[in-house]
């Protein structure tokens, strides 16, 4: 895809991985629309990306929160005209091993992985429709690969977004519509801080290698199917 003057959004774009991929969008000259609950963050990276010469909004959208999820995809709409790239990247990651499942991590956790990934995948999807090409990348998790006891919402969600990305992959063929997911291992962010993962030095990746395997499929003539991506990183 050439994507070169055209549009992504970017979820979780304030800090971490999701800012290192709008960073990396802007700087292959896509416009970038940053979103997050916390919008002093986003407003940041899209001044980041304003002083690169990149036309940039920051949008204050929690993706668990359905009216968000529509005035996101409207914003980017009226800004830029069109969406050619969806990144889903927010997502929220809770210390809930098995003997200390509660309802309340279970539900925020499903409800901005899963859910909001869903809807806010099938709003921007629609809005795709126009366009002749289009693609939609999901940051899934090495914990979709193989279950963590340690993070077990957590790990659920991912498989979820896996089955997920199947779905919505088999249903954009028809409106040529992309659809993947990568499979980051651990990855020096602020999410793993709080999450006390066991990993080496040498397991550790920087968000912007993420960055780099989205800028990969996003530019590949190919289509790929989510499983043949390969994970980044060994368990
Ligand atoms: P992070 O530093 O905690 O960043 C997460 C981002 O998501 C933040 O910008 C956060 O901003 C946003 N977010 C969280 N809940 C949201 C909501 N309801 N609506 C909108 N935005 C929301 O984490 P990260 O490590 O960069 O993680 C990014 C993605 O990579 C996640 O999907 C994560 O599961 C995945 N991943 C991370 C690792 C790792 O080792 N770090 C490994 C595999 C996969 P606000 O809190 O301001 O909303």
């Amino acid at each position: 895809m050439d994507i070169r003057g055209k549009t992504a959004i970017v979820t979780g774009a304030g800090r971490g991985i999701g800012k290192a991929v709008a960073l990396a969008l802007g700087r292959e000259g896509m416009n970038v629309v940053a979103a997050s609950r916390t919008l002093k963050e986003v407003e940041r990276t899209a001044r980041e990306l304003i002083e690169l010469g990149v036309k940039s909004v920051a949008v204050r959208a929690d993706i668990s929160v359905m009216e968000d999820i529509d005035r996101l995809a409207d914003t980017a709409m009226e800004t830029f005209g069109g969406i050619d790239v969806l990144v889903n990247n927010a997502g929220v990651l809770m210390a809930d091993g098995i003997e200390n499942l509660n309802q309340r991590d279970w539900d925020l956790t499903m409800a901005v992985n899963v859910r909001g990934t869903a809807f806010l995948s099938r709003a921007v999807m629609e809005r795709m429709k126009q366009n002749d090409e289009s693609y939609v990348v999901n940051i899934c998790s090495t914990a979709a690969l193989g279950a963590k006891p340690e993070v077990t919402s957590y790990s659920v969600s991912k498989y979820g977004v896996t089955g997920l990305t199947e779905a919505l992959y088999k249903y954009g063929k028809a409106h040529n519509i992309r659809v993947s997911a990568v499979f980051p291992g651990v990855t020096d962010t602020e999410m793993l801080q709080s999450a006390d993962m066991p990993c080496t030095p040498d397991m550790l990746m920087k968000p912007e290698d993420i960055a780099y395997c989205v800028l990969f499929l996003l530019k590949s003539p190919r289509r790929m199917v989510v499983k043949e991506i390969v994970p980044w990183a060994t368990r």
